[in-house]
């Protein structure tokens, strides 16, 4: 991180109206991209850029759908992929349990 590049990340896009003012400043850092091989942190579509002052790694992913991407340095980057998908296993878990306890609740209420 630098001034040249960028001296803090983003952790989300709130809207499309900030990922395109995003993208618009990123396009006028020198940033080049670079190829990396795919993460195994990330399940999410990744780009890479470098910043030619500080040799940071950057990682874009880019917001679609309910995703809203972020914008981090490489290592924080593979860290907040890691943590979003243990939330959405405990989601998933959570939903299993609801399901089963809902299903559980209307088999007692069928045999009473
Ligand atoms: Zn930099």
């Amino acid at each position: 991180m630098c001034e040249n590049c960028f001296l803090g990340g983003v952790y989300r896009f709130r809207t499309w109206q900030d990922f395109d003012a995003f993208r618009e400043e990123l396009l006028s850092k020198p940033l080049c991209p670079v190829h990396r091989p795919s993460s195994e942190a990330a399940c999410e579509q990744r780009q890479y850029y470098q910043c030619e002052s500080c040799q940071e790694v950057w990682v874009l992913s880019e917001p679609e759908n309910s995703w809203r991407g972020y914008f981090l340095p490489e290592d924080v980057a593979d860290a907040y992929s890691r943590k979003l998908g243990k939330q959405d296993k405990f989601k998933r878990i959570g939903c299993l349990i609801l399901l089963g306890l809902f299903v559980g609740f209307i088999c007692l209420k069928w045999l009473v």
